[in-house]
């Protein structure tokens, strides 16, 4: 019997807004489904744009938005309608890192404050010293060195410290699910390896699935098992993250690679994919594929219709009639797509 998913998400759609602004809008999150099991340590990258949805995505796994239509579930249970004590429970199995490591901090307490809260509020501990060797575990199970952070101010850290001390204290929690949201968008270029190799040692050490949040097709591809394409709210591809990253099947993820400087000696310049000649088609936002408007291959059939999604090849989908000749699945597979092989 397949185990309860940790976290679910059954055919949610966001629209924000009410009344007839909502009526009006176009959804922030569309009919997605997805489901995450604990004890399965992968890392799920979702990736897009500015606009994509992947925040809504997150903050409604994390229960800081409900959904506007379908459900979110936690061990089974609407998050919406948890009791308090399943609440308490949930706020200590899922476990958030932001994008903004200084904003958490109180410039005028030490790092060790921001780790002693959830020690305290979950009574994780029954005297200083045992608080103290938790924070001491937590800080070396991220790569730092507890002389070296603990007694110290936020400011007297660097940027990669302090929102490595962030995840430390996720892990205090033991959660069964860590949501990392752009975690290293403010941090310098030569910080964030050392952020991104704490979340994967985390992630195999500690077996801690993690939801990683970003817009960047670069560390997705570095960190990630598999990995969500996202456009307007709705998913354009997905997969295990080598078939997606080297062989994208959806003309929109083609387009987010061909945007990135890879290094690779063998490509030259010109060398991107170039777009096929563009049919004269006219395209109705509200109808048909989200992605017509800018699609080199965009056919009759597109403008039509919303495409579904095609698995194009093992563990790997796209939402796109080019693939029309595949099987199609529903959404609620995706995370079945989407487990470990
Ligand atoms: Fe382009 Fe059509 Fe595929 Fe949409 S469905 S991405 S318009 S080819």
């Amino acid at each position: 019997m397949t185990p309860v998913p940790i976290i679910e998400l059954r055919d949610v759609t966001k629209i924000y807004g009410s009344g007839l602004l909502q009526k009006n809008a176009p959804p922030a999150l569309q009919d997605i489904s997805l489901s995450i099991q604990a004890d399965v340590p992968q890392i799920l990258a979702v990736v897009g744009e500015s606009g994509s949805g992947k925040t809504t995505l997150s903050s409604m796994i994390m229960g800081f938005l409900p959904p506007t239509e379908g459900a979110v579930l936690y061990r089974g249970k609407d998050l919406q309608k948890l009791s308090g004590r399943e609440r308490v429970e949930f706020r200590r199995d899922v476990q958030a890192v932001f994008q903004d490591p200084f904003a958490v901090y109180n410039p005028f307490y030490k790092v060790d404050h921001v780790l002693s809260i959830p020690i305290k509020k979950f009574r994780l501990a029954k005297s200083k010293s045992e608080s103290h060797e938790l924070m001491e575990k937590a800080l070396s199970a991220v790569g730092l060195r507890p002389d070296e952070t603990l007694g110290r101010f936020p400011h007297q850290l660097s940027g990669g410290q302090r929102q490595r001390i962030i995840v430390a204290r996720a892990i205090l929690l033991t959660p069964k699910l860590i949501v990392a949201d752009e975690p290293v968008s403010m941090v310098d270029a030569s910080l964030r390896a050392t952020i991104l190799e704490s979340l994967r040692s985390v992630n195999q050490k500690l077996r801690i699935p993690i939801v990683y949040i970003t817009h960047d097709l670069a560390t997705a591809y570095h960190v990630s098992d598999h990995i969500i394409v996202m456009y307007r709210g709705s998913v354009a591809e997905a997969g295990d993250v080598e078939s997606v990253i080297k062989s994208p099947k959806h003309p929109y993820t083609q387009l987010l690679i061909d945007s990135i400087p890879w290094p690779d000696p063998d490509r030259r310049w010109g060398q991107e994919r170039t777009a096929g000649p563009a049919l004269k088609i006219a395209v109705d936002p509200q109808r048909g594929c989200k992605f017509a408007a800018r699609c080199p291959y965009v056919m009759e059939i597109c403008v039509d219709k919303p495409p579904p999604l095609f698995q194009t090849k093992g563990q790997h989908a796209a939402t796109c009639y080019l693939h029309r000749d595949a099987p199609v699945i529903a959404n609620e597979e995706l995370g079945t797509l989407l487990e470990p092989a």
